[in-house]
């Protein structure tokens, strides 16, 4: 049966239709009896597409496993099953003067989850992705063993599984390093820019000078608004809250309304009261954590929003020497198609290296859209912005993907045969059949042809 609970984010994808509780699969896995492409560990859900589901077999319920087994309050490691949530970690380690080095967008995903989409922060400049923080797991193959990994041992399997999308085994438990931070507070200075050149010139020297950084742009702006947005940047206060508020919405949306909400005139009043009522704080101001990194968990299931057709999200990141040139085209395809993006970031990644065999964070800049979904001419644009994006030697984002052609996904990841040749063989997701596998039976073909 499809279970509402084991979507993903983006509510375009079918919900996993098959879903076995965690202990279940362990026991299964111990046993050695699991079979090809038979699971794929569900975290939170918080993945935009089909990257968290299996068409083909069942999603493993990781969520129960959501023990805190031990923190260290002189050096800020923390151990935990893999379902833990990342607000529960926050919650646990705030009080000793500790916060994750990087956090997501939402604080509702899980450890396990975290790790493998290697996700990234405001502060990638400065702290690179989460698999720079993981001290060790413990990864349960069909093998039926239990294998520890760190940089030191089962090196192949550490760099494998950071970044692997759940493909190489279940992730248990794991340990990672959390920053020491003065409070949870945020000093925070909105800076405004007018066009996306004043943005450019602005976001080196906003990195340099501050832990977080990230830009919205309004993207209906068009005429001598286009490009316009705000600058965000802020750093730990020195005197704030060392208490994490218990994470959830005080606002949830109850059902999903039959239609999108998030139409154009909605999104255009929607930016220009963001413009305005952001735009007035350009002096330096305190803020709370969790207005400032997670700042729509506000608002529960707000992707409900959307309607029964759910959105799209295309998270691109173009080189570096190119990105003057790309983001405007980016922008510009999705202004000319017509689609209005509810919120459109764009932020620079710096040049620290993960661990990850595969990660999306790379030097360059990273552009966000979300647009609900209106079938083909949506689809059309996503196409056009990949064709955009890979053509300047960018790459597209898997987690946040539904639907990404396997020479998109190729181009993005050319490395991406590694991962497959470690990859658990019971251990399968949609977007893998959908694009590696799909690369695999071409190489096949031709290679029988040969
Ligand atoms: C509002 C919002 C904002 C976001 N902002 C950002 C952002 O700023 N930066 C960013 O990088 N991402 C962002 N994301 C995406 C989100 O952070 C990632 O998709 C995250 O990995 C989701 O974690 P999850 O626990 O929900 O895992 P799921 O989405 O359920 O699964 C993610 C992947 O992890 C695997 N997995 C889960 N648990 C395990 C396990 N125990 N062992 C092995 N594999 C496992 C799954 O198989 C799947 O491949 C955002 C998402 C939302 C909804």
């Amino acid at each position: 049966m499809a279970e509402e609970r084991f979507q993903s984010f983006g509510l375009a994808t079918p919900p996993a239709h098959d879903v076995i509780p965690a202990d279940d699969a362990v026991a299964l896995l111990k046993s050695g009896k699991a079979t090809r492409n038979a699971l794929l560990s569900y975290g939170n859900g918080r993945s935009y597409g089909d990257s968290c589901q299996n068409e083909a077999g069942m999603v493993v319920d990781m969520r129960p496993l959501n023990r805190i087994r031990s923190f260290n309050a002189e050096t800020g490691v923390i151990e935990a099953e893999a379902g833990v949530l990342l607000s529960d970690i926050i919650a646990h380690a705030a009080p000793y003067g500790f916060f994750p080095a990087v956090v997501p967008g939402t604080q509702f995903v899980t450890l396990g989850g975290a790790i493998a989409n290697d996700v990234h922060g405001k502060n990638h400049h400065r702290r690179g992705s989460f698999g720079c923080h993981v001290e060790a797991f413990t990864l349960l193959r069909s093998d039926g063993r239990t294998h520890h990994c760190s940089a030191a041992d089962n090196a192949h399997l550490f760099a494998a599984t950071i970044g692997g999308m759940g493909l190489t085994g279940l992730i248990l438990s794991a340990s990672i390093r959390l920053l020491r931070v003065p409070s949870l507070d945020i000093v925070e200075k909105v800076t405004p820019f007018r066009d996306l050149g004043e943005f450019f010139e602005l976001a080196e020297a906003a990195d340099q000078a501050n832990e977080y950084a990230v830009a919205w742009i309004d993207q209906l702006a068009g005429g001598h608004g286009r490009g316009r947005g705000l600058l965000f940047t802020g750093n730990h206060a020195e005197h704030g809250s060392h208490a994490a508020l218990r994470a959830g919405g005080t606002l949830s949306v109850p059902f999903q309304p039959p239609f999108n909400v998030l139409n154009r005139p909605f999104l255009t009043a929607f930016n220009a009261a963001y413009r305005w009522k952001k735009g007035w704080s350009a002096t330096p101001r305190q803020v709370g954590h969790q207005g400032f990194f997670f700042p729509l968990d506000g608002v529960g299931n707000w992707n409900r929003l959307y309607g029964p057709n759910g959105l799209f999200q295309h998270q691109a990141v173009v080189p570096e020497d190119v990105a003057r040139r790309a983001v405007p085209a980016l922008l510009a395809a999705a202004k000319r198609a017509g689609q209005g993006s509810f919120l459109t970031v764009l932020k620079r990644f710096g040049p620290i290296h993960s661990p990850a065999l595969l990660s999306f964070p790379r030097p360059g800049f990273t552009l966000t859209l979300d647009f609900p979904n209106r079938g083909r001419a949506t689809l059309t644009l996503l196409e056009e912005l990949d064709h955009i994006t890979v053509e300047v030697g960018g790459a597209v984002n898997p987690y946040k993907d539904a639907r990404m052609g396997a020479d998109v996904f190729a181009a993005s990841f050319p490395e991406w045969q590694r991962l497959e040749a470690i990859r658990d063989p019971a251990f399968m997701s949609s977007f893998w059949a959908r694009t590696a596998k799909k690369l695999e039976m071409r190489r096949g073909t031709v290679e029988a042809a040969e």
